[in-house]
């Protein structure tokens, strides 16, 4: 399992500096995300640790796709890192919006500028879909 195979002194995936076994790992082995900002920072955890499993399961049910490959992507991206740049949320929706840095093989790093859009079901946070903006 991943979490074994991760320094818990380094920072999670995500960012945060408390390390991925009191961050992202809790919610990769099941714990329910009390916030869509939480869910947001461990799917793109989860997109770093390439955890397809866990992308798909925190994928709401209308907008989910088959599968995403993550394994077969090729050139497969480098995540460089996430930045929150806002965060709302109201009853059972929120929106997260944030910008990824990322590579791909040995190109440059570009950033991924989204608001990704959440919902809320029987407690559970669920990504619906998101739309990219332009810097
Ligand atoms: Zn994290």
């Amino acid at each position: 399992m991943p979490v074994q195979a991760i320094d818990t002194l380094t920072p999670c995936p995500c960012g945060n500096a408390d390390g991925y076994p009191r961050c992202c790992g809790p919610l990769h082995e099941g714990l329910a995300a009390d916030t869509a900002e939480r869910l947001m920072r461990s799917r793109y955890s989860a997109y770093v640790l390439k955890r397809e499993d866990y992308l798909l399961a925190t994928w709401h049910a209308s907008t989910r796709p088959a599968t995403l490959k993550l394994a077969a992507q090729q050139p497969a991206p480098t995540w460089l890192g996430l930045d929150v740049r806002h965060f709302e949320a109201e009853g059972d929706s929120a929106v997260v919006e944030f910008v990824a840095r990322l590579r791909y093989g040995g190109g440059k790093a570009q950033r991924m500028h989204e608001i990704s859009r959440f919902v809320r079901e029987d407690g559970r946070w669920y990504y619906l879909d998101g739309s990219f903006r332009e810097d």
